[in-house]
């Protein structure tokens, strides 16, 4: 299996450090409003490399995180008068719907920002000891880019480049810098936002330090793969790498996979461009597994031009392999003889084919787009070969061809409308999650938000000793 590795720019052979087993790291969302989908990409591209690392027989340990403290969550609260905590509870719970609704894996671990600053500060004072970091006088720590040989070989960059290039990163406030391209590892408290006492000055974390210690606390100091979407990989990542390694005096990540932005017109969508949809709004036209099947589409190295054309021929594309799988219920009720003729061996043999392009596909950097193709083959070949007098055998033998590679995919074939119960069952339990989250945080009015919200899909809820029930009414 091949995978393109951004610190080498070229695809390798992929070899877990741990024979039979692969930790991944994926960073997580900033929690301060509904995710839009391009933030979708990484964590359904992602789940779907997890997937097929479980499909090949890997135990997966699969961390992924929330950072739940933020200049911008921090904006919201005080926009709204609330707690920063009830900023990011709520937009936790929203995007763990949103997850549901696309098939994503509840990952092995999702850490949050806030519950490890003592990890934080532990590896912030390894780095002080060490030397690769240093206290300016107003409380700040700054990690010594200059000190870390290796600075740079994640986004190929040359220091000296990027010092000529950054001239004006000596912002107001960052003067007391022992250098411009020095970063923050922790900050002073400002007044009203939250804060931890530290050896240096009551503060908060900067950003980069939380993925090195929570990688590194779930996953230990070396991991397989670390991924993300492709912004990251600068000024980021190229960060957590600095602070990691300088920490372990051990490489960090073996393999870093980075996603091509998902674009709107060819231009990057993001929340700051306002040029966005977010999940829940395609929602509302689309299933989940639509949108899923759309952005797996492109090849996760490739940008991806969202439109209603590709998402409408992502419908079709999906209601072809639901016809299939449901014409193969169908008939696997009717089916006659439950051996196999000779003229099927032959066609099962020659049915075997798409599995291997299938795989042949995704051992290839994960090439969705032609592990696609390769189900549709198969949705053709099924189309053409399986009939009311098919046997029983041969029925079934295709209906778990075809179950096991879209389940790789993370694509749900069942039935229409129980798919949809599904959906909704997921979608219910999130937000009797969010509830549940709003009153610890006593953001009462949103908890009464969502219990009105789920009144009127006409689900009742009942608060007993072990826990929320809910029933349809
Ligand atoms: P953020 O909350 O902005 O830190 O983003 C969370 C994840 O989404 C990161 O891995 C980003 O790289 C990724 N991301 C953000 N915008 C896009 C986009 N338009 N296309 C693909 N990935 C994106
Ligand atoms: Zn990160």
């Amino acid at each position: 299996m091949k995978i393109h590795n951004t610190l080498s720019k070229q695809k390798e052979e992929f070899v877990p450090l741990v024979e039979g087993s692969v930790s991944i790291y994926v960073c997580g969302p900033t929690v301060y409003n509904l995710i839009h989908i391009g933030n979708a990409r990484p964590m359904v591209f992602f789940d779907t490399v997890r997937r097929y690392l479980l499909y090949k027989g890997y135990e997966v340990n699969y961390v992924s995180n929330f950072t739940d403290v933020d200049d911008k969550i921090i904006k919201k609260a005080n926009g709204e008068g609330v707690d920063s905590a009830v900023i990011s509870e709520r937009y936790i719970a929203e995007c763990r719907r949103d997850m549901a609704s696309l098939n994503v894996m509840e990952a092995t671990t999702h850490p949050k920002a806030t519950e490890e600053i003592g990890g934080m500060i532990e590896m912030i004072s390894t780095l002080i000891d060490k030397g690769f970091a240093y206290r300016a006088q107003d409380g700040t720590v700054y990690y010594r880019t200059r000190k870390f040989p290796y600075y740079g070989k994640l986004s190929h960059k040359n220091l000296d480049d990027l010092r000529s290039g950054n001239r004006s990163i000596l912002v107001t406030g960052e003067e007391q810098k022992e250098d411009p391209l020095d970063f923050v590892l922790w900050k002073p408290k400002k007044e009203g936002e939250p804060s931890w006492t530290s050896p240096w000055c009551d503060g908060r974390p900067g950003w980069h330090i939380e993925c090195s210690v929570m990688s590194r606390k779930y996953l230990g100091e070396q991991i397989d793969i670390h991924g993300g979407g492709e912004d990251l990989i600068f000024p980021h990542h190229e960060n957590e790498i600095a602070q990691s390694e300088a920490a372990s005096g051990k490489e960090f990540a073996r393999y870093w996979m980075h996603n091509a932005f998902l674009n709107i017109e060819n231009h990057k969508m993001s929340k700051s461009a306002g040029n966005f949809f977010t999940v829940r709004d395609i929602l509302e036209k689309f299933e989940g597994r639509v949108l899923r099947l759309f952005l797996l589409s492109a090849h996760y190295r490739s940008p991806l031009n969202f439109s209603d054309e590709l998402m409408n021929a992502a419908k079709s594309s999906l209601e072809r392999i639901l016809n299939c799988a449901e014409n193969l219920a169908y008939l696997s009720g009717k089916a006659g003889e439950a051996g196999l003729t000779q003229e099927e061996e032959e066609l099962l043999k020659q049915s075997w084919s798409y599995r291997e392009n299938f795989e042949k596909a995704m051992d290839d950097d994960f090439n969705t787009a032609d592990a696609l193709a390769a189900i549709y083959d198969l949705v053709r070949f099924i189309n053409s070969h399986v009939t009311e007098t098919s046997s029983a055998t041969f029925v079934s033998e295709l209906r778990g061809e075809l179950g096991s590679l879209t389940d790789v995919l993370g694509l749900d074939l069942s039935a229409r409308n129980a798919a949809g119960n599904a959906e909704e069952d997921a979608k219910i339990e999130a937000m009797i999650a969010e509830r549940q989250a709003a009153r610890k945080a006593r953001d009462f009015a949103r908890a009464d938000a969502v219990r009105d919200e789920l009144a009127a899909m006409g689900i009742q809820l009942e608060d007993t000793r072990e826990g929320v029930k809910w029933k349809r009414v």
